[in-house]
């Protein structure tokens, strides 16, 4: 059983690799260029084209998984390469499977549907079947130790219609490592204004934890990065410990967290559906109840 693996980021690609190698004895890693580094069985590399975009690369991998017939690819979800993967498989004629949570060995996959509100588990059937796996799914797995055994080119085969790019602005790097944190303070609608995010940057600081929340606090406040929401649309974490301040508790937030190892909850509604997923929960104001746990571990 070959699984082919294709990354945008260093540390998906590392994640990737170690979680494939658990499921599969032959891991073979595709590198564009030569920014990104892992070790695999076998690396392929694409020769980085001058001016060429990601998605400029898509018949060049296209045509290497036709020609390898790898039973299985797992792809890192992000924007370009979810695009780069739907086009392969039209042009392959093979399925894409999103959303994957889990991942065996059998190359049975649990995926999320209904935006988060079911779990299907799937089998990969058809030939070299792409799997959408993010962050922190493949990452429990213990790293089984495999060596890069060769090393091997691919040739560029030139799109079609090359994308072209007109501008080039940088986006702000978010600093926070969310999937890695041990302990992660979530937040949600609870708070009430902007500013009161300073109290949560006190708590987070104390526990020594990072801040994630839920998407409205993202995309609608705008209070926080994209890249920080959790759930089903957001990142999917497993740290130790999990702080759910003023967050109801939705399916689709849940998804996000509930690899956690132990989660504590603080809303000031006794029915908040976040009390049924939680370990421990304080009942009260987080207006209150968050001074008297930054006094007690700050
Ligand atoms: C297709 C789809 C995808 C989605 N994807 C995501 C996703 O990836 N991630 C995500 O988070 N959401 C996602 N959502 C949105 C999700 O359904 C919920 O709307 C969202 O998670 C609710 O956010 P919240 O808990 O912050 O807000 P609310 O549901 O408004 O909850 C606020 C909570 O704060 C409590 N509260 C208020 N004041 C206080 C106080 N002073 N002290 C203590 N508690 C207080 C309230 O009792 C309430 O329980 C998605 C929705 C859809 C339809």
């Amino acid at each position: 059983m070959r699984i082919m693996v294709l990354a945008e980021t260093q540390k998906a690609l590392t994640e990737l690799c170690a979680g494939a190698s658990q499921i599969s004895p032959q891991v073979e890693a595709v590198i564009i260029g030569d920014q990104l580094k892992v070790v695999a069985d076998t690396i392929w590399y694409i020769p980085a084209q001058e001016y060429a975009m990601l998605e400029d690369y898509t018949e060049s991998i296209a045509a290497l998984i036709k020609q390898e017939k790898p039973e299985l690819i797992i792809v890192e979800p992000t924007k370009r390469y979810k695009l780069i993967a739907g086009r392969i498989a039209a042009m392959l004629g093979t399925t894409v499977i999103t959303d994957v949570l889990e991942l065996e060995k059998d190359f049975v996959a649990k995926r999320m549907v209904y935006g988060g509100t079911a779990i299907r588990t799937e089998k990969v059937v058809s030939g070299s079947t792409i799997v959408m796996v993010g962050s922190g799914v493949l990452q429990s797995k213990s790293v089984t130790e495999v060596t890069v055994r060769e090393e091997r080119p691919v040739q560029f085969i030139e799109p079609k219609i090359r994308l072209k790019r007109i501008a080039r602005e940088e986006k702000e790097r978010v600093a926070v490592d969310l999937p890695g944190a041990k302990v992660v303070v979530g937040i949600g609608r609870g708070i009430a204004e902007q500013k009161d995010l300073e109290m949560i940057k006190q708590l987070a600081l104390a526990l020594k934890g990072e801040i994630g929340c839920t998407r409205p606090i993202a995309e609608a406040e705008k209070w926080m990065p994209k890249e920080t929401y959790l759930g089903v649309s957001g990142l999917i974490i497993a740290p130790e410990v999990y702080i759910a301040i003023g967050i109801s508790g939705q399916i689709q937030h849940t998804v996000g967290i509930n690899r956690s190892k132990l989660i504590v909850s603080i809303n000031k509604e006794k029915s908040a559906p976040i009390f049924k997923q939680s370990d421990y929960g304080i009942v009260g104001d987080l207006y209150k109840v968050l001074p008297a746990l930054i006094k007690h571990f700050g």
